[in-house]
């Protein structure tokens, strides 16, 4: 029976539960364990394919299709483990599942109650995940803060696995330490709060992440350990790091590996960190940088710029980066920019290399057309994802063939040349308005064709399988027509014959994917597109 791990967040979201999380599983693994991880969002969507990603950031897509939240990401970088359906549960999810049964009367008869049902059906995934992977740890984060409505059943789950089973759980609370400027001292208060509320919530917790600008000296170890309930040791600095990467390594300085071996009475199989050190070591070392451009429109959210919409590529870029010593040097470029003004394209030079990634609607996109011609005669290394192949076909299909009508049906349901078009399954779904977790989700297989790039790239590869989520895909009608004037596809899957990657000759990089390679990009193993178009870039 393996070890569960609950992380709870108080005080305010955005702490960086997350990256807490997945660090508390890579010390873990680096002790010679096999760590999963589960995410428990309180919110009612059956997934995250349905948000807008201004307001929920990025949509991870899995190999089995689940369209989860990012969080999940940072699990399978940290841990380099695929996940799935199993390590990702919401209320919706949760409701769902119950309610099926109940209307399969596999209930036997007796009222269906929210407490312990609901609970119970939390445990039941938690469990399963941990099953999957054979895992000696389980890590279960709790979205949302501690005292919310929304995530008291998820609470009361890990109470009664507790309950059930009590010296195989142990609690984690990450709270959040100001220091105000107008005091200039650490402020202990809403971290002891949110203690309160999960006590409130018959939950005490073991060990106490206190995350902070700055580490937490003895005074505040101690006030956190008196009026908390933990011994100070117990009481952990989780101080803002350069790189999210860092904090697995900042984390066992404090020791935290051991003090959760030791309440759990077990002793680690090994001590790992090696090449995570070396990661490390690399990413504060390297100083000549490769600048990228990204061009999306999933940035502004009032006065803020928002990250979070292209986490995956962002990491993916990093990744790439370091293998090459290169500090990556990533700005967000504006697709809306270059409608207004076709001259704003001239800063386009200014970069080593041009990303458009996945997106959807028509905001923006005549912008990033621009952009894709811009980058493909200048000859700036250029990478599109997902839309950004379509965008880049329909590039081609205007200013190479002479299509000059060429677009894609997603932005002009009555196009006459729709070179990107929708399949007849998805035209039926969209018709009956079934969006929810309908496109075409998952792990695909694609073969590539020996003597491109791509394969090349892959490693002479012949066969390779990249993750999707999107609707639309190149009309093998337009197929003949885009090959004849230049236009490689380099890789199609084998199928349904869905073209997945393009490439040009005569440029130091123009590839694109209709999947998304961002999704499989590893910290110490960078994905193939990826790492070849840094290694273009830098060269630039
Ligand atoms: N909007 C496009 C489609 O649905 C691309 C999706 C994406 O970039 N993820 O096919």
């Amino acid at each position: 029976m393996p070890k569960y791990i609950f992380v709870a967040g108080g005080v305010m979201s955005s702490i960086g539960k997350g990256v807490a999380t997945a660090s508390i599983g890579k010390i873990l693994e680096g002790k010679g364990f096999k760590v999963t991880a589960v995410k428990n969002d309180p919110y009612i969507n059956v997934d995250a394919g349905t948000m807008n990603p201004v307001e929920h950031g990025e949509v991870f897509v899995t190999d089995d299709g689940t369209e989860s939240d990012q969080d999940l990401g940072n699990y399978e970088r940290f841990l380099d483990e695929n996940l799935g359906s199993v390590n990702y549960a919401t209320t919706g999810r949760v409701y769902l599942s119950v309610i099926e049964r109940e209307r399969n009367l596999e209930y036997n008869g007796r009222c269906v109650e929210v407490v312990p049902d609901i609970p119970n059906e939390v445990i039941r995934r938690i469990k399963a995940a941990g099953k999957k992977s054979r895992a000696d740890f389980v890590l279960i984060e709790i979205g949302g803060t501690v005292g919310e409505y929304q995530n008291m059943l998820f609470l009361e789950a890990a109470r009664m696995l507790k309950l059930q089973n009590p010296k195989d759980v142990l609690f984690i609370l990450m709270g959040y330490l100001p220091i105000p400027e107008m005091v200039g001292e650490m402020k202990t208060k809403p971290t002891q709060n949110a203690v309160k509320m999960l006590n409130g919530a018959g939950i005490q917790p073991d060990i106490i992440l206190g995350r902070s600008s700055q580490p937490l000296d003895e005074p505040r170890k101690r006030k956190i350990s008196t009026f908390c309930n933990v011994d100070p040791k117990d009481v952990i600095s989780a101080t803002d790091a350069k790189s999210i990467y860092e904090v697995p390594l900042n984390y066992e300085r404090e020791n935290l590996s051991s003090r959760i071996l030791s309440k759990f009475r077990m002793r680690p199989r090994k001590n790992n960190f090696k090449e995570w050190e070396k990661l490390i070591d690399t990413i504060h070392n390297a100083t000549k940088p490769v600048k990228i451009g990204i061009i999306g429109k999933y940035f502004e959210s009032g006065k803020f710029t928002l990250m979070d919409s292209y986490i995956s590529v962002i990491e993916s870029i990093k990744h790439a980066a370091w293998h090459y010593d290169r500090k990556p040097e990533i700005t967000w470029l504006s697709a809306e920019n270059y409608e207004e003004n076709p001259k704003n394209l001239e800063e386009l030079k200014e970069y080593d290399g041009i990303i458009i990634p996945g997106g959807f609607g028509s905001r923006g996109v005549e912008g990033k057309i621009k952009a894709i011609e811009y980058v493909r005669t200048n000859k700036i290394p250029f990478l599109g994802l997902c839309l950004g192949m379509q965008l880049a076909t329909i590039e081609f299909a205007r200013h190479a063939c002479g299509l000059d009508k060429a677009t894609s049906r997603e932005f002009n349901p009555k196009t006459e040349q729709p070179v990107i078009d929708v399949m007849d399954e998805q035209k039926a779904l969209i018709n009956e308005k079934k969006f929810g977790g309908t496109m075409r989700l998952g792990a695909y297989d694609c073969e590539l064709a020996v003597g491109t790039r791509a394969f090349e790239i892959y490693g002479n590869q012949k066969l390779i399988s990249e993750r999707h989520r999107h609707r639309y895909e190149l009309n093998n009608d337009y197929r003949k027509t885009l090959e004849d004037c230049g236009l490689i596809m380099s890789g199609v899957n084998p199928e349904k014959n869905l073209v997945e990657i393009i490439e040009l000759k005569n440029h130091p990089f123009f590839m694109a994917s209709q999947f998304h390679p961002e999704f499989k990009s590893r910290p110490l193993r960078p994905h193939p597109l990826f790492r070849e178009f840094i290694r273009c870039a830098a060269k630039q």
